[in-house]
């Protein structure tokens, strides 16, 4: 027992001597230290020893034991402190690591565009509630209950008389109530419309603007837009306005392009026809202003609204609204 506890000693040392690092010497302290360990085991044996024996050889062995944790102590403190001085704060010569940065949103950076150009010919800018009320998203811009123009809307209602508006016109209503011409006005903002498929999300963008004032007219109208669609897309775009119908402006139109992809000559995109429609406008209809107490003897006006992803989409050639919605990290990072 005696000449086994003075080896177990010597392999110990030995084994602490080879010890590299931390992992090694956790192995090191189970396999001699540990309850299942080699001294446990010695230890055991103990108790075959003769009674005179066993003091003596009991002392033997906590000694014996006494210096191998010592030992194993020391080791450990030499290799902690070893540890900073061979890595104080790793590889100085490594390049750094960057964070991945984050970007504007591809419909953000239009709506931004979109406004900029109408601030810069003298339009200020109003947001309005997302949740309307059915006077100002319907009523005041004459859609009276059961007008056929509602069924095109597919509201999303909130509760009876509450609804998510389904274009940003309600915003006209909202400026005129609370001021007397002139006005100069654009309102983005959120939209809902229970629709979805590749060119309809439930939830999009739209730019509101409109301006009151004496002698506002159609030329004026046709200007600003002609302004403001040379700036978005390009000096030599061609422009149109077809004869349309909505009910808050008499005379209404579709304002078109032409086709940004084809550069006219036809393509899936404009349908072969060398022509996409991005707004809607018109001169705002009296009936408009009766709800909001204007004058239209004396006041006229023009409105617009154009839906935000549509220019998007023909600006980036995405042919997938969706896109935008999905979060794609792979899509987004290319703005
Ligand atoms: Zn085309």
């Amino acid at each position: 027992m005696e000449e086994e506890l003075q080896s177990l000693r010597a392999e110990a040392e030995a084994a602490l001597a080879a010890v590299s690092g931390p992992a090694d010497l956790e192995a090191f302290r189970v396999e001699y230290l540990g309850r299942k360990g080699r001294f446990s085991g010695l230890m055991r044996l103990l108790g075959q020893a003769s009674t005179e024996e066993r003091p003596r050889l009991g002392k033997l062995a906590n000694e014996v034991k006494a210096v191998v944790e010592g030992l194993f102590n020391a080791r450990k403190e030499e290799l902690e402190g070893a540890l900073p001085a061979a890595s104080p704060v790793g590889d100085l010569t490594l390049p750094g690591r960057r964070r991945p940065a984050g970007g504007i949103h591809p419909v953000t950076q239009v709506m931004d565009e979109v406004c900029a150009i109408f601030v810069g010919l003298g339009f200020a800018v109003a947001e309005g509630p997302d949740v309307e009320t059915d006077f100002y998203n319907f009523e005041a811009l004459n859609i009276p209950p059961h007008h056929p123009a509602r069924a095109m809307h597919d509201t999303f209602y909130v509760d009876e008389g509450r609804l998510l508006r389904t274009h940003t016109s309600p915003m006209q209503i909202r400026a005129m109530e609370q001021a007397s011409p002139p006005l100069r006005m654009i309102a983005p903002g959120k939209v809902y419309r229970c629709d979805s498929d590749i060119t309809h999300t439930p939830m999009f963008h739209q730019v509101e603007g409109f301006m009151v004032d004496r002698k506002v007219s159609f030329a004026d109208l046709k200007g600003v837009l002609s302004v403001f669609i040379t700036r978005m897309f390009d000096a030599q775009t061609p422009i149109r306005f077809r004869p349309s119908f909505f009910p808050f402006t008499e005379p209404s139109a579709e304002v078109d392009i032409g086709c940004v992809i084809c550069g006219g000559k036809g393509c899936r995109v404009c349908k072969q026809t060398g022509w996409l429609e991005i707004l809607g406008a018109g001169m705002i209809d009296p009936a408009v202003f009766a709800k909001v107490g204007y004058d239209a003897e004396q006041y006229s006006g023009f409105a617009f609204g154009l839906g935000i992803e549509r220019i998007a989409m023909l600006r980036y050639g995405i042919g997938d609204i969706r896109l935008f919605y999905e979060n794609d990290l792979r899509f987004l990072a290319q703005f």
